[in-house]
């Protein structure tokens, strides 16, 4: 299927590895040009190349900006590279686990700063443009912990919950009528680095092997396995095609059916 977006502008955050990557790729494969961030320069830079060779099939533009784009000035960097994005995918690294007693206040502004505030600054600075030109996409990478909350997991939930409320009322605003979509995707378990990161922090905590909850987790999901940064990649160009402009204001859960309810 030819999604119909091919010579568009996309910013993808958090895109040197796991699943911002993956929503990178899927786009170059589709044409779509692509700004790619994450912090490190050496692991961005060889994201990029590796984008460069489906971009060579597909006649796509590859650039990269190493930033933080949880800071302003990181922000600030990137939209002096380009500003006019027709697609943005916000992604930044997953607040840490832990108990909520021993959560300050500073920890849940650095909670907010980077799932709730950074995302909702990124589409602020981008959503007039797309209406302008008559066609975007947002696309937010945030959890299924936003619909499934876990204890060790408050500061995630509780700061993507925050982003959700307010994708939510800005995806039916005014906007909607001018071809900008705004969704949500919310992943279950996918293998990326920050999966094992996770296991390795609460093997840690609980004193079991990493292997062990990594396997207990693997078997409590329907489809017996992870998810993987191609599939997660390929919702995502979907989200962003020209058919899916009716999708808006959704949080699509990605989880191989995790979640015990049907709605
Ligand atoms: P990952 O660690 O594999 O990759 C994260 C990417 O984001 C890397 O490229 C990293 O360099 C970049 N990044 C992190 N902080 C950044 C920042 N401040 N500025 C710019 N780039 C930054 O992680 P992932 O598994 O791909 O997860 C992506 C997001 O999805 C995270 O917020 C994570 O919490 C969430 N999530 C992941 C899963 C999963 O199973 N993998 C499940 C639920 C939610």
């Amino acid at each position: 299927m030819d999604l119909g977006i091919k010579g568009k502008w996309a910013l993808v955050c958090g895109a040197s590895k796991g699943l911002g990557f993956g929503c990178a790729q899927a786009l170059v494969q589709e044409g779509v040009n692509v700004l790619i961030v994450a912090r490190g320069s050496l692991a961005l830079e060889q994201a990029a190349a590796t984008l460069a060779i489906d971009a060579q099939q597909s006649g796509a533009t590859v650039l990269f900006c190493a930033q933080d784009i949880t800071t302003e000035a990181g922000r600030a960097a990137v939209f002096s590279l380009l500003r006019d994005f027709d697609i943005v995918v916000t992604n930044a690294g997953g607040p840490p686990l832990g108990d909520f007693h021993d959560w300050g206040r500073e920890h849940w502004i650095r909670a907010l700063d980077a799932n709730m505030l950074t995302p909702f600054e990124l589409i602020k600075a981008t959503v007039d443009g797309m209406a302008a030109r008559g066609y975007g996409r947002i696309i937010n990478i945030t959890s299924s912990a936003v619909k499934s909350p876990i204890a060790s997991l408050g500061l995630s939930s509780g700061a993507r919950s925050g982003l959700t409320g307010f994708v939510g009322g800005a995806a039916r605003g005014p906007l909607a009528a001018r071809g900008v979509t705004m969704n949500n995707l919310l992943p279950g378990a996918f293998d990326t680095d920050r999966l094992k990161a996770t296991y390795q922090d609460a093997a840690q905590r609980t004193g079991e092997s990493v292997e062990l909850l990594i396997e207990q987790r693997r078997k409590a999901i329907p489809a017996q396995r992870f998810g993987n940064v191609a599939e997660f990649g390929a919702i995502c160009a979907f989200l962003c095609s020209q058919q899916a402009g009716y999708i808006n204001g959704q949080n699509i859960l990605v989880d191989g059916g995790a979640f015990p309810g049907i709605f």
